[in-house]
């Protein structure tokens, strides 16, 4: 299979529906990551994306929508807390998981009575599922556990002849994927950190947990328990307050050969300054938004990275920790 990336137009858009309507699956940006979107209706398309990406097969989807899709054909119960935050953060890069009305594929949510529905901001991906007016479920269009996408090109790289068409809407502003957030509950719970941070939602909804997996329970998101975002070198990752063992691990890696880079902050590149950096750049937003293409970009010139964390470990930083974490197996 020939894997064709194109710009969104009519042309693009049509296509795209005749592989969708024909169970089959479509790249597309959003501002988070880029997605891999099949029809949620459809089971036979909805597996073919557990396949493509060879996904574990209890690691559910988010349902991806337009803004005026009426969600009240999916979902049953929203409560008045979910009601503001919609308001204050839709459309945009939060999750929301709900009871579900079981009208989409078991497939979507691997069984579980709950689902989890996203309307993103980005304008080619609003295009898109406008043009479509479908519920889309989609995961990240990577290959499972590496890295995800936050363009085309790294689409491409992950999934070509496994997929036809990639719809490029160019670089992904936001850079780490949605806030997922439980309202099931009388209380929000935030399942996976991101850039709609638990800060913003307890100022909207007054309050807001959230939650830890802990090894051998039940995982309330069963994605937290896989290895995930992780590049195909070797990784390590220090605490901001221990960059100095960093630096000597640096060092003696290199005085052994071993093409070593660290990836840290722009303001920790400069006071550091080691020949082999791969800079995340110097605010939150910016530090988030490139923070999977310099893992791309590492994991083929190094054969090791190794990551400080950032010195802020809340807000958006919270989501980046938490990726980073897992990037490089670490429990930090
Ligand atoms: P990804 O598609 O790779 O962005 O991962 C989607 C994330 O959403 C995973 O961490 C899933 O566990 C989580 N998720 C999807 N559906 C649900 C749901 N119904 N309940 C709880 N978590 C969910
Ligand atoms: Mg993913």
């Amino acid at each position: 299979m020939n894997t064709k990336i194109l710009e969104i137009d009519k042309n693009s858009l049509k296509l795209s529906k005749e592989i969708i309507e024909d169970a089959g699956a479509v790249a597309f940006p959003t501002e988070t990551v880029y997605g891999l979107g099949a029809n949620a209706f459809n089971t036979s398309a909805v597996e073919n994306i557990f396949k493509i990406k060879g996904r574990p097969n209890d690691n559910p989807l988010i349902v991806h929508v337009h803004k005026d899709y009426d969600l009240n054909t999916l979902v049953d119960y929203v409560p008045d807390y979910a009601v503001r935050l919609a308001k204050a953060f839709l459309p945009g890069p939060l999750t929301m998981v709900y009871k579900s009305k079981g009208k989409v594929s078991s497939a979507v949510s691997c069984g579980l009575d709950t689902l989890a529905v996203r309307i993103p901001s980005h304008n080619g991906a609003q295009t898109f599922l406008k043009y479509l007016d479908l519920p889309i479920a989609a995961p990240s269009a990577n290959v499972s556990k590496h890295v995800s996408p936050t363009s085309a090109e790294h689409v491409f790289n992950d999934l070509n002849g496994k997929i036809e068409l990639i719809l490029d809407g160019g670089k992904c502003s936001g850079g780490i994927e949605s806030t997922v957030l439980d309202c099931t509950g009388e209380i929000p719970v935030v399942l996976r950190s991101g850039l709609v941070t638990r800060e913003m939602i307890e100022k909207v909804a007054g309050f807001c947990t959230e939650y830890a997996y802990k090894e051998g329970v039940a995982a309330r998101s069963p994605g937290m328990k896989y290895k995930h975002y992780s590049p195909a070198c070797r990784t390590g990752l220090y605490a901001y307050n221990e960059r100095q063992l960093a630096i000597n691990e640096y060092n003696a890696e290199h005085g052994k050969g071993v093409n070593v880079y660290i990836m840290c902050d722009g303001k920790t590149a400069k006071e550091i300054g080691v020949d082999h950096i791969l800079n995340l750049g110097f605010t939150e937003n910016e530090i988030a938004a490139n923070l999977y293409s310099k893992l791309r970009e590492g994991e083929k010139v190094a054969e090791l990275i190794i990551a400080i964390a950032p010195e802020k470990q809340d807000g958006v930083m919270a989501g980046v920790m938490n990726r980073l974490k897992k990037a490089c197996g670490s429990n930090l």
